[in-house]
């Protein structure tokens, strides 16, 4: 992810290479950044060697899942269309767990007759689904419950997943009776606590929080877990200069809480693992000048890559080929959607840039094309696994026959 010669290059491709073979926009992964966030993730909490499931719904590419698998980790799934994707990529059963408030009855049996490591369960009425549907198959079937530890993640509020009014987990005191009833059930083993509390997390006092919480939590359940799932919600840089979640002061609440809690840990990574191993490559189709700024409006737009329409978070957006004059006009880069929102960032220093240019928008791996939709009929983008010199097809642009 460097420029050579003012080119910009993913591993050993150009993106304007990228751009002429393949079409705009295309979404493209590295796989040595994949490669490096996996072996990072796993050196920060080495010494307890936690199960590690990746978040499905950061990016549910079958190809990019294969690779992931092929790591060792795990998958979290919040829906039975997930569970399936994952065991596709050749994910084992026993590496999957599956989270989400609205579980059907057909995804709780699902996930029952596949043996899945874990449902994690958020509510007493899906516990009692669960329990019903194991008593017909005659079986045990092991959960995780959900607490909302109701604890401010510090991140946008669209993303906070762990505060009290938030739809996520059950509060302290369901917990605690929760607990109870699955003592004595039949059916249900209780093997994990889990906790999510939101995610883009870039400071590690939220995350001390709500280990304390647990530990109150687990004195007062006197129950013995046998795993703790942490969720995932670690943080990524969008742009220059932010600050960066402190993996060692995490890593040292995590050993000080396992000294007191005997269990092993479970993560939940999304968007630490896959958020800046992708890039979006798209074309200016016009530009558009107006007295107060200049419309760079580009092939790409809200369908494509969500975030910044849906909770204006910001991507940093750079030129294919650097050049040395800048624009004089502000420029505001826009989608083709027809949506005031269809919008990615308004810039007040940009190197001048004509029609056909090529941009890329960067860090876009999580929460991009999982998110991405057809709205305005447009089909979706192709996506592009870059290794070393190679460009591998991960999946194939859609065509307009597929979706008319
Ligand atoms: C979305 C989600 C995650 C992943 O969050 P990231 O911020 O991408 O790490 C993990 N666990 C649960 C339950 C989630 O809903």
């Amino acid at each position: 992810m460097i420029y050579k010669k003012n080119r910009f290059y993913i591993e050993g491709i150009s993106s304007e290479k990228i751009s002429k073979k393949f079409g705009t926009p295309a979404y493209c992964y590295s796989y040595k950044k994949l490669k490096e966030n996996i072996i990072n993730f796993k050196n920060f909490f080495k010494s307890f060697k936690p199960m590690i499931c990746f978040s499905v719904k950061s990016n549910s590419n079958v190809n990019l899942l294969r690779e992931i698998n092929k790591f060792g980790l795990g998958a979290d799934v919040v829906s039975i269309g997930e569970l399936m994707k994952a065991q596709k990529a050749g994910i084992n059963v026993n590496k999957i767990v599956f989270s989400g408030v609205g579980k059907t009855t057909k995804e709780i049996n699902y996930a029952i007759n596949k043996n899945i490591f874990l449902i994690n369960a958020e509510s007493k009425s899906e516990i009692i689904e669960i329990e019903k549907i194991a008593k017909t198959k005659k079986k045990i079937v092991n959960i995780g419950l959900r607490l909302n530890p109701n604890t401010n993640p510090q991140t946008l509020n669209q993303i906070s997943t762990g505060k009290k009014e938030n739809k996520f987990g059950v509060s302290e005191k369901t917990f605690l009776s929760l607990v109870d009833y699955i003592r004595k059930s039949n059916f249900i083993n209780l093997k994990c606590l889990s906790v999510h509390i939101g995610s883009q997390i870039l400071s590690h006092q939220p995350y001390e929080k709500m280990l304390r919480v647990l530990d109150r939590v687990i004195k007062k359940s006197r129950y013995r877990f046998e795993y703790i799932d942490l969720g995932g919600g670690m943080g990524i840089s969008y742009e220059n200069n932010l600050k960066k979640l402190n993996y060692k002061k995490y890593n040292i609440a995590i050993k000080k809480f396992l000294k007191v809690n005997k269990s092993k840990i479970i993560f939940e990574p999304g968007r630490s693992i896959i958020g800046n191993t992708g890039f979006l490559i798209s074309k200016v189709i016009f530009i558009k000048e107006t007295k107060s700024k200049n419309f760079i409006i580009l092939d790409t737009g809200m369908n494509d890559l969500m975030r910044p329409a849906l909770y204006n978070a910001k991507h940093k957006i750079i030129p294919s080929i650097k050049k040395n004059i800048f624009s004089k006009s502000k420029y505001e880069f826009v989608g083709p959607i027809c949506e005031t929102t269809d919008k990615f960032s308004t810039l007040t220093k940009f190197q001048k840039l004509k029609e056909k240019d090529i941009i890329i928008i960067c860090d876009v791996g999580a929460y991009g094309i999982s998110l991405s939709s057809n709205y305005n009929v447009r089909p979706k983008p192709v996506e592009l696994l870059i290794k070393g010199s190679k460009i591998i097809i991960i999946k194939k642009r859609e065509k307009l026959e597929d979706i008319i």
